[in-house]
Order: structure tokens, then C-alpha cells, then sequence
């Protein structure tokens, strides 16, 4: 699994860091996390990675630790630490992307399936800051065990989970990212593994997101929705000099 160990830092660095954080507008926030993320570094260029996919919103890198050869982690170019926060269409194509390098390994590497994984949040094992996606190739006895529990449940438990499921589909998803409170975690540098990869599903992917494209532009043209993209009046600076950055 690829995800990131925090960087020492000291009590004080910590609370202080922790105060600014609480401070912050969910857009000076975004901006705080996407400055701090490794992925976001990867994805830019500035941190070297074996990319095997890549397209306007999507990059897809080699895992420099795999669980097996070809693990690869698919992202989302834009910063979202959490699925909540992803765009419907946004989604979609990754996990598009996820399906097309999934074929393309078991035919190139010669193996028997795949694992296709998402740790939605830390009590779901979340470490990366970045949103991504791992596809996982996988052979038989390759000593990767995701054996999922098989618990024995009461039919009134079941009924009771599906009507509290049922009853809150209407709810926004910014509750669900309420919940899972996402917290920046610290990233730090990866060391970068070798291998090689064709992208022979580049165009069909991009040719069906650019129709998407069209008709997301043509509604927004329609309903005259603005930007919402706006600066954060606090000094970023700053605050990776409380962490240590510059
Ligand atoms: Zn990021």
C-alpha cells in the first residue's frame, strides 16, 4: 500500500498548525491541502513518478511501494481529499479510467484479476491526503489476503440498516464530508520505482470526456452559473513555514 508517514514535527508546530487549520474557509483550506499534498506535486511534475495514464483530469502513477508489480493509483488532478467532495462526472471518469487500466494489465502483465480499492476516509484506512483510486493486479497465491468478514446478522438488523439507508439517499453530500472531518496529513517525498506501460485507452477515454465536456459547458452557458473558485486572503507562506516547507 503507498500512502504517507507524517513528518516529525514538534507539540507547539502541531497546535499552532491545528489552530491556523481551524481558522481556515473551506477555500483557504483546499488551497492549504493541495499545497502540503504529495499527489498534487506528483501530478504538477514537480515530484517525479511513473505515470502509465494521464488525461485533463485524470492521472494515474506506478505505487512506488505495490502491493503487487503494477499496483497503480489512479487520481483526480484537482485536489479532493474525499470522495463526498468529488463531482458526479468527475467520479465517473475515474473510475472509467480505473476499468480501461484494468483490462489493460491483465492483458500486459500477465496476471488474473484485479483489486479495485478506495480507503474512503481514516476509519476506512485512509492515509494519502489526495483522493485516489488503487488498482491492484493480482494473481493467484500472491499472498495478498482482502478477506472480507462474513458476520452473522439478525433479518430485524438488516431491515433496520436498509430503512436507515433508504430514508437519508436525499441527503447532500457535504454531511457525509462533515463526518469523515478530512484531515491534512503531512506528506513526504517518495522514492520513484521503474517500469513500462502503453496508454492505448488515452483516446477513447479523452473523446468520451470531451463530449461530457461540451454538454456540462453548454448547460452551465445555459443557467449562467459563476465560478466559484475564489483566493483565500490568508498568507499560505506562512503556514508551510510553521510546518517546516520553506
Ligand atoms: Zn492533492
Amino acid at each position: 500500500m503507498p500512502e504517507q508517514q507524517p513528518q516529525q514535527m514538534s507539540q507547539e508546530q502541531i497546535k499552532a498548525l491545528q489552530e491556523k487549520i481551524k481558522q481556515m474557509s473551506p477555500e483557504e483550506l483546499k488551497e492549504f491541502q493541495k499545497k502540503q499534498c504529495i499527489f498534487c506535486q506528483i501530478i504538477s511534475g514537480k515530484v517525479q513518478s511513473q505515470k502509465v495514464y494521464e488525461d485533463d483530469d485524470v492521472v494515474a502513477v506506478l505505487d512506488v511501494n505495490p502491493a503487487n508489480p503494477g499496483h497503480i493509483l489512479i487520481m483526480p488532478k484537482e485536489h479532493y481529499s474525499i470522495m463526498p467532495q468529488i463531482p458526479d462526472d468527475e467520479i465517473g471518469h475515474i473510475f472509467m479510467v480505473a476499468k480501461a487500466l484494468s483490462n489493460t494489465s491483465l492483458r500486459a502483465l500477465e496476471v488474473q484479476g484485479s483489486n479495485i480499492i478506495v480507503a474512503n476516509g481514516v476509519a476506512a484506512g485512509q492515509r494519502a491526503q489526495h483522493f485516489m483510486v488503487h488498482l491492484i493486479p493480482r494473481k493467484e497465491n500472491d499472498n495478498i489476503n482482502f478477506q472480507i468478514p462474513q458476520k452473522t446478522i439478525p433479518e430485524e438488523e438488516l431491515q433496520k440498516v436498509r430503512r436507515a439507508l433508504s430514508e437519508s439517499m436525499g441527503a447532500k453530500a457535504e454531511e457525509a464530508e462533515e463526518k469523515m472531518a478530512a484531515v491534512p496529513i503531512i506528506p513526504k517525498q517518495k522514492k520513484v520505482v521503474e517500469a513500462e506501460f502503453k496508454e492505448p485507452i488515452k483516446k477513447k477515454l479523452s473523446k468520451k470526456r470531451e463530449i461530457k465536456k461540451k454538454t456540462k459547458k453548454q448547460k452551465e452557458k445555459k443557467s449562467g452559473s459563476e465560478d466559484k473558485k475564489s483566493g483565500g486572503s490568508i498568507n499560505l507562506d506562512d503556514i508551510a513555514g510553521v510546518l517546516g516547507a520553506k
